[in-house]
C-alpha cells in the first residue's frame, strides 16, 4: 500500500515515501519554483507605473 499526493507545482503524482525527498513536490525543481513564486509576490510593488521614456524623440520628429 502506498500513499501519493499531487505536486503543488505541476500536479504530477508523487509517491509519499523516502524515495521522494522533495515531497509533496515531485522534484527539487518544482519545490524551488513554488518557493520562487512566493518570493516574487512579496517583492512585486503593486501599482508601479511603467514609463517608456521616448517623449524627447517624439518632440524632435514634430519639429521637422
Ligand atoms: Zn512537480
Amino acid at each position: 500500500m502506498s500513499v501519493s499526493v499531487n505536486c503543488p507545482t505541476c500536479q504530477k503524482q508523487v509517491e509519499w515515501s523516502e524515495e521522494s525527498p522533495a515531497r509533496p513536490f515531485c522534484s527539487e525543481r518544482c519545490k524551488l519554483i513554488d518557493l520562487g513564486e512566493w518570493a516574487n509576490e512579496e517583492k512585486s510593488i503593486p501599482g508601479e507605473p511603467v514609463v517608456i521614456a521616448n517623449d524627447d524623440y517624439n518632440n524632435d520628429e514634430q519639429d521637422y
